[in-house]
């Protein structure tokens, strides 16, 4: 049987062929098959010269082009091939079907590839399998080569290929260059990856290459019998699961396991196998984002993907490899895309410190390590890399959950007692602003707008700042030393009981932070049911906006047991998060679950440098806020609360203020009480009967079943631009002057002393605990805030938006509702 296979770019005008074979690759296959170009179908060349590009062909009754290049990706056979490798001599014509039938049997040969590191049995393999006698031993020196041989098996010819033994498929020798060129330019069928099984992290590093090619693999578990004399126990379809590449213990020296792994390629090359399925290896955030910059530059150029995936493409241009380069010298974009990956290049290496190819080798191992933790248990420990060591305690079965709780302790901690020294120079930068504007600045409305509404507003949010800073720099620090990882590890059981994963978490632990960022972290995740179903959760983690309600009300109302309420609040909010996954889970994420590898990264010393600049990137998003979406809600809150400007008032406050001051029978401090009492009492009223005032009591009757009053449904709804501001409301409708520390004991003063001065409850205490608890359960789960509603909104879609919006609030109404009322049948 001749070897030689005829393309499609070869049949000449008017000649017609048979499909026996597309190769190529991803999205160039997948358009191919759409237009009709699969196995066994009729094509008749309509123009083909020999210089044109592209060339003209007729496929069921439709005319298309291909480019010469994608034509060459098409195997077929001619008439007369098909006609003559038909076994049916007939006397006259032969009838399509049987021509079509001929030709599916030519296209039942499988090429496949042996690949694998030296030593690894691929020679005794071949032998084996092919019957054929080649040498075994190591040949490394000897001219680069390799033998082939055929097999026939279940009506299927393999044609085998013993490629010579590599480590890798870099550039670095002869041998890497001819598999890899092997691999890519005679693109077989499946390329078997011939694994030592006593040393799996080595033989798998080659692994981690062939997955980035995105190709067919089918891993041959060699040396298997070593295996098992060292007793070790290796779930090895739980990491072909992991890796969507099916894995066969093999014994190859004996013949064992040969026969299975034959039947598996058969499988594998007819699309049979469920299991197998092209996975992407995390690099993490930086490469990843690298990645898809150099891909968004090798896509303008679809000859390239054809044949390479673009993520393959990138990969190895971030690896600098100069021989990728070279092959992309002849298409149009290719300085675009050196220059592309050059920046890119440069940017990894500034923020690691490290070359590229390192921090991409780094990832494969983590990759590697993170996948055998879960399915490779050794019987006896003891001959472990130092590295793993660590990972031994801190991914413990038992210990990890005390050691994780811990940090997480120390990092809440370590973010409000730091944050608070901080917290106090920015809070007194900000009167002193204040005052000092008030003092040059002509009075009016414009000089009310600065103080009470800019610096009012956005000033009292950026107080919190450095507690966000030193939150962020945690996490930023957890990233970088490679921890974070293996919280997510530790977590991934757990997570998986709510239908989410490990890598779920890392978003999680950000929402206590900032939802927004939190939000855009849940990018990390493959699945988009995944990362919608994290996002629409995250909120329920009680951001660090939503502290500053929590330490006012729990000061003021909840004195004796501070720590207890404010733990029970960020209890209920993770409470939530997990009985909204559980239902989410039933009703709108019902899925297969899809098993991966969660990666075990190299711990790496962190530099200050890094995680202060991963910081300040995290940090910038929570600026931004402060900048357009508080600054725009203070303004326009204290615009509502401004106007209108006449007011009618029920007495005439100004008269009896002149009459206080005129009055001989109190002394001046008595009478400076007094006036300032009327004052308040004045600007109560007006508030009230401002517009904000009147939205407050608009919505009343909703607010009302939660034993809430208008004021607090005003603050309820200027919350809605950002959490913070929920407590620059009350500062501004409960009388004391907001500028001031919100925390001071004035404005905690005033809740403690606010009564209802309308309807039945008047007289009596606003504040009371059922109430404070109310209130600080629906600031804790209704509407998020704007910002995280946007960010929502652009990581998904306006649906999951809009969704979080509405059923947050519901939440919370109907959680505050039941609470109050059932609490009020107690109190
Ligand atoms: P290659 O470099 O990958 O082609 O590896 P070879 O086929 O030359 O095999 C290297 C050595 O491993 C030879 O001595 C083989 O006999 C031995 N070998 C191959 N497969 C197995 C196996 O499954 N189990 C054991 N114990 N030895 C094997
Ligand atoms: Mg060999």
């Amino acid at each position: 049987m001749t070897t030689n296979n005829t393309h499609l770019s070869d049949i000449k005008t008017g000649d017609e062929a048979i499909i026996t074979k597309v190769l190529g690759h991803g999205a160039f296959r997948k358009r191919i098959t759409e237009m009709g170009f699969v196995k066994g179908k009729k094509v008749t060349v309509i123009k083909n010269a020999p210089l044109q590009d592209p060339v003209e062909y007729e496929i069921m009754g439709y005319n298309v082009s291909l480019r010469r290049s994608e034509a060459e990706l098409v195997e077929v056979v001619s008439i007369e091939d098909a006609a003559s490798l038909s076994e049916i001599k007939f006397e006259g014509t032969i009838d399509e079907e049987t021509l079509k039938v001929s030709a599916l049997e030519k296209g039942k040969v499988i090429n496949v590839a042996l690949v694998g590191n030296p030593n690894c049995g691929k020679t005794t393999l071949f032998n084996y399998a092919s019957g054929s006698h080649e040498r075994v031993g190591n040949y490394s020196g000897v001219t680069v080569d390799a033998k082939e041989a055929t097999m026939k098996k279940n009506g299927y010819t393999f044609r085998i290929v013993d490629l010579p033994g590599t480590y890798s498929i870099t550039e670095y020798s002869p041998e890497e260059l001819y598999v890899r060129r092997h691999i890519t330019k005679k693109m077989p069928d499946i390329v078997v990856n011939v694994i030592d099984s006593s040393n799996l992290v080595r033989n798998m590093f080659l692994t981690t290459q062939l997955i980035d090619m995105n190709i067919k693999v089918v891993i041959a578990l060699n040396m298997y019998d070593e295996l098992e004399k060292k007793g070790v126990k290796f779930d090895y379809n739980g990491l072909g699961e992991m890796l969507g590449i099916p894995i066969i213990p093999t014994v190859a020296s004996k013949g064992k396991g040969i026969d299975e792994l034959f039947t598996k390629l058969i499988e594998v090359y007819e699309d049979l196998d469920p299991s197998v399925r092209h996975i992407h290896i995390n690099y993490g955030p930086q490469i990843e984002k690298a990645i898809k910059d150099i891909q968004d530059v090798i896509w303008k150029n679809p000859a390239i993907t054809d044949k390479l995936s673009s993520r393959y493409v990138a990969i190895k241009l971030l690896e600098t490899d100069k021989s990728t380069l070279a092959e992309l010298e002849n298409f149009n974009n290719y300085e675009q895309i050196k220059s592309t990956a050059k920046q890119t290049i440069a940017e990894l290496e500034k923020e690691y410190g490290e070359r590229s190819e390192t921090i991409i080798t780094d990832a494969k191992y983590g990759f590697i390590d993170g996948a055998l933790k879960e399915t490779y248990k050794e019987s006896k420990k003891g001959k472990r890399e130092s590295k793993r060591e660590l990972d031994d305690i801190l991914t413990h079965r038992f210990l990890g959950f005390p050691i994780f709780l811990f940090f997480m302790w120390l990092m809440f901690q370590a973010t409000f007692t730091l944050g608070s020294y901080p917290m106090g120079w920015i809070n007194s930068g900000v009167g002193l602003l204040s005052e000092w504007v008030q003092h040059t600045m002509p009075h009016g409305a414009l000089r009310d707008l600065v103080v009470d509404g800019i610096i009012g507003g956005v000033g009292g949010v950026i107080v919190f700042l450095p507690n966000i800073i030193i939150l962020f720099f945690f996490i930023s620090l957890m990233e970088d030393t490679g921890y974070m990882a293996r919280a997510s590890f530790i977590m991934d059981k757990l997570m998986h009981k709510i239908g989410l994963h490990g890598k779920s978490f890392i978003p999680l632990v950000m929402g206590f932070g900032c939802n927004v960022p939190a939000i855009m972290a849940t990018r990390t995740l493959d699945n988009k049911k995944d990362r919608i179903l994290t996002m629409i959760i995250t909120p329920f983690m009680s951001c660090s906006a939503r502290l500053p309600v929590y330490v006012l009300l729990i000061s003021a109302i909840f004195p004796a047991n501070q720590g207890l309420v404010l733990f029970s609040i960020y209890l209920i909010g993770i409470t939530l998060a997990v009985l909204t996954a559980l239902v989410m889970k039933r009703i709108a994420f019902a899925k297969k679950e899809v098993p991966f590898v969660m990666e075990l990264p190299p711990y790496r010393i962190p530099t200050m440098k890094n995680t202060s600049l991963h910081m300040w990137h995290k940090g910038q998003q929570y600026l931004k806020k402060m900048g357009n979406v508080i600054l725009l809600a203070s303004i326009l809150i204290w615009a509502l609360g401004y106007f209108p400007r006449h007011t009618t008032y029920s007495t005439n406050y100004d008269t009896q203020i002149e009459r206080v001051q005129s009055s001989r029978k109190l002394n001046g401090s008595q009478k400076q009480d007094l006036v300032k009492h009327l004052e308040i009492y004045k600007e109560s009223e007006r508030q009230e009967k401002s517009y904000i005032g009147q939205l407050g009591h608009a919505i009343e009757p909703a607010i009302k079943p939660l034993g809430f009053d208008w004021k607090m449904g005003v603050s309820i709804i200027t919350g809605l631009a950002a959490k913070e501001i929920v407590v620059s409301s009350m500062g501004i409708l409960y009388q004391t002057d907001m500028k001031a520390d919100e925390n001071s004991s004035s404005l905690k003063e005033e809740i403690k002393a606010q009564t209802h001065n309308t309807g039945k409850l008047k007289g009596q205490k606003v504040f009371t605990p059922l109430v404070s608890f109310c209130f600080m359960l629906f600031v804790l789960i209704y509407f998020p805030c704007i910002a995280v509603i946007a960010a929502v909104k652009k990581e998904s879609s306006w649906h999951w938006a809009v969704f979080t919006m509405v059923y947050t609030t519901a939440i919370a109404w109907l959680l505050a509702f039941a609470t109050y009322q059932i609490g009020s049948l107690f109190v």
